[in-house]
């Protein structure tokens, strides 16, 4: 751990840092019963992170996917809680596909499914949000998705209270930082005194990082960079991966997406939205040095690290050099923007109290800049071409003949399918959606059943046919995605 933990209040105030947050007083406390040598586990964690030089919530949540997978297949999947939180929202595609490759899932997938399934399945998703993001950790009903979402803030507290114990005023006391994804939420945690040294020293150490060498087609030279803005290597990639489905040749968007609903092998708008990654990762390969793409390189964690991992090497190079720019832009406005470091003996509490009561946050404009989510084209492309295709299929579905052609395909994702509910303008359509997947559900729902007997000793001699594969393409049918559950995916 480094820096030390006996800071001289005096000097703590004299630092900027206003009263009254839940972490000051509770550091106070403690300063004051002298429990500040004993810190607990999760701090001495993120301290150690931080002496190694990397991201302490990236380093402390990569194992969190894992946990719970491992927790949901041993013992979760018969609890009561587990099962109806799957009910109200299955995992996400990325969780979903993340299931699917572990050995260990089959069985408890089948399990809560056929409990969901049996329970009422609600499809009653919110629509996204304004802000959309995809990859793990991004939807409000996936089990795994709140657990990330909930580990990560809880580590950020402790992190938080980590600082303000360690604190060297005026000076950022480690060699590790947090990523530029992450320091968004610790920001509300930290006084004007922390804040400004910490984006301080993030600018600085971003500014003398040094570039990506376009020289080297690994991924080692761009690793650094990577770990101070968009943050470690995910876990589990995020669905849709770059060149996971193989793209089409530009026809007749109906006609394709005709051909796309007869298909019985996933969801004709998650096909669309996986094509559309593919078809954008190769457009960008081949023009980034034809011509400036900066525009339309992605800036979120997971569709940076997708292009790094499965883009060509000078698309790579350049995603995440023009990601630094980005960065460093963002955290000198963010600076421009914080109120000038006061005299010392201004800062002292009765006068930084009465200012405050005053003046209002002086730096609230800063803290409100540094959480203003950037724009990811990647994300906001996957947007548009989820709303587009499921506008496109319901204009179609208006002519009866290609009614068939959708009842006797595979249909529509689960999530898909409420999203169809909510932008669809016309009842007819809606109800002939709403019938069809309720057929699909059903169907699915007795081949779980009857997979899961034919698993059983006694049954050995009965025939097995696809049926065995359904706890695998339930996936497919309640989180959604595109891979062959005949297969497994890679
Ligand atoms: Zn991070
Ligand atoms: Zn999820
Ligand atoms: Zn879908
Ligand atoms: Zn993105």
């Amino acid at each position: 751990m480094g820096g030390s933990i006996h800071a001289d209040p005096v000097t703590e105030r004299a630092a900027g840092r206003p009263p009254g947050t839940l972490i000051e007083r509770w550091t106070r406390r403690s300063r004051k019963s002298d429990l500040l040598a004993q810190r607990c586990l999760p701090e001495v964690q993120l301290a150690a992170s931080l002496t190694n030089g990397e991201c302490p919530i990236c380093a402390r949540t990569a194992g969190d996917a894992d946990h719970l997978m491992r927790y949901f297949a041993i013992e979760g999947h018969g609890e009561l809680e587990v099962l109806e939180g799957y009910r109200r929202g299955p995992f996400c595609a990325t969780h979903g596909h993340y299931a699917v490759t572990r050995t260990d899932m089959a069985s408890p997938l089948g399990a809560v499914q056929s409990f969901a399934l049996r329970a009422g399945l609600r499809c009653d998703f919110p629509p996204p949000g304004r802000d959309r993001r995809f990859g793990a950790g991004a939807d409000p009903r996936c089990l795994a998705c709140r657990s990330l979402r909930e580990t990560t803030l809880r580590f950020v507290f402790f992190l938080a209270n980590l600082l303000h114990g360690t604190w060297k005023a005026g000076q950022y006391p480690y060699a590790g930082l947090i990523c530029q994804t992450h320091l968004t939420l610790l920001t509300p945690h930290l006084s004007d005194g922390m804040l400004r040294p910490l984006l301080e020293t993030c600018a600085v150490r971003l500014e003398t990082a040094s570039p990506p060498d376009s020289a080297s087609n690994g991924i080692a030279s761009l690793e650094p960079i990577l770990r101070l803005t968009v943050g470690n290597a995910l876990p589990l990639p995020a669905w849709p991966k770059p060149a996971g489905v193989t793209s089409r040749k530009p026809g007749d968007p109906g006609k394709d997406l005709l051909r796309d609903i007869a298909e019985v092998s996933s969801c004709p708008v998650c096909l669309e939205m996986a094509r559309v990654m593919t078809h954008w990762t190769k457009w960008l390969g081949e023009a980034v040095n034809k011509q400036e793409i900066a525009d339309l390189l992605p800036t979120c964690r997971e569709h940076v690290w997708a292009l790094v991992l499965a883009g060509p090497p000078p698309l790579a190079h350049r995603a995440v050099e023009v990601n630094r720019r980005q960065h460093l832009g963002h955290l000198g406005l963010a600076l421009g923007k914080m109120p000038a470091a006061r005299n010392d003996s201004l800062q002292r509490y009765p006068l930084a109290l009465w200012r405050r009561f005053r003046d209002g946050d002086p730096s609230a404009l800063s803290r409100a800049w540094l959480r203003r989510p950037s724009r990811c084209p990647f994300c906001d492309r996957l947007d548009v071409a989820e709303a587009e295709t499921l506008a496109l299929l319901g204009i179609l579905l208006r002519l009866q003949p290609n009614r068939g052609l959708f009842a006797n395909g595979f249909g529509l994702c689960l999530r898909h399918a409420a999203r169809f509910e909510q932008v669809c303008p016309d009842n007819d359509v809606k109800h002939f959606v709403r019938s069809t997947e309720s057929a699909k559900l059903a169907l699915l729902s007795w081949e779980l059943t009857v997979s899961a007997r034919k698993n059983a000793w006694q049954w050995r001699p009965d025939p097995k046919g696809s049926e065995m594969a359904a706890p695998l393409a339930g996936v497919l049918r309640l989180s959604g995605g595109t891979f062959d559950p005949a297969q497994r995916f890679d």
